[in-house]
């Protein structure tokens, strides 16, 4: 497979972009903060299925990153990661430096309010989301894709940009890609090398715990708390105290009471085990509950 061409500037991103428009080519964007592995690629080769130029963008976006998290350590390999775009079959990786996306004097913040104030954007502050809405923002309007693909892992991120691209009217399709796992059923994410081997058996304890609340829905309950409670069990029972276990509306993000009609409940879970702060869900529906195999 040929290389991905690198790219390091804003106008050059611009111009790639500008001739594979003149071809009539369509434009797919993978956003990620590199450290590759199986989650990401499936959203590379879904976007390379879908459009023509395969924009990939690396940036470890220090806007979205805390003060106290892990922006120093968080795990870098561009080379490899070229390799592995390559096999995507990725056009153009675009990885800018930080003064490049926030040169001197940036001043801008996208901010959303409502979705971002629950889960991830309560436990972990404001920052977070306004750094990634500003950041994907910026995206857009340099890569200016057709298609942004993102995975279901990161549910909220998803809501939050969709709105976020339909409140700023940037003509973008914002397609959610499902969360790739290890067999155990722990999602993958670039954080879990940060698990020792205790916390990594400890891990896939989260996707038991989901799986025991969407059996709990296949029963016939439909009481947010006992969906709730099935899966805090779980985790309580190997000693896991999640930061938040939640079931809220799958696209506004509001408290559920009950899990009702056609609606659909996304049960969202976010637990520190080890060195790492790991976060999961499943989408849960009354009326059809679908079977979320393993992949
Ligand atoms: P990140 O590099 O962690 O910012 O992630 C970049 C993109 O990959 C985001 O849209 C994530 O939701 C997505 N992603 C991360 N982990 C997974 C996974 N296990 N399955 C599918 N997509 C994922």
């Amino acid at each position: 497979m040929k290389e991905p061409r690198i790219v390091r500037t804003i106008a050059e991103m611009r111009r790639v972009v500008a001739a594979a428009r003149s071809a009539g080519e369509s434009v797919g964007l993978v956003p990620t903060m590199g450290a590759f592995h199986d989650g990401h690629l499936s959203l590379m080769r879904e976007a390379a299925r879908s459009t023509d130029l395969v924009v990939v963008s690396l940036f470890v976006n220090p806007t979205q990153i805390g003060a106290n998290e892990d922006l120093d350590t968080y795990p870098r390999d561009e080379e490899r990661d070229a390799r592995l775009a390559a096999d995507q079959g990725v056009d153009v990786l675009f990885a800018p430096t930080a003064s490049e996306v926030y040169p001197d004097g940036f001043s801008a913040t996208v901010h959303l309010s409502g979705i971002t104030e629950v889960l991830c954007g309560a436990h972990r502050g404001p920052h977070h989301f306004d750094g990634v809405a500003t950041v994907v923002a910026k995206l857009f309007n340099i890569v200016t894709p057709d298609v942004a693909f993102f995975g279901q892992k990161d549910a909220q991120q998803v809501l939050v940009v969709r709105q976020m691209a339909r409140d700023l009217n940037i003509p973008v399709d914002v397609r959610a890609c499902p969360t790739v796992r290890e067999s155990d059923g722990l999602a993958m994410s670039s954080r879990n090398v940060y698990l020792d081997a205790a916390a990594r058996a400890d891990a896939a304890v989260i996707y038991e715990a989901l799986a025991a609340a969407e059996q709990a829905v296949a029963a016939g309950t439909r009481d947010a708390a006992t969906i709730v409670d099935a899966a805090r069990t779980v985790l309580n029972g190997a000693g896991i105290v999640p930061e938040y276990l939640e079931l809220r509306d799958n696209r506004d993000l509001h408290l559920l009471d009950r899990l009702e009609g056609s609606g659909e409940g996304l049960l969202a879970v976010a637990a520190q085990i080890g060195d790492a702060r790991l976060i999961d869900n499943r989408v849960l529906r009354a009326e059809s509950v679908p079977t979320q195999a393993v992949r």
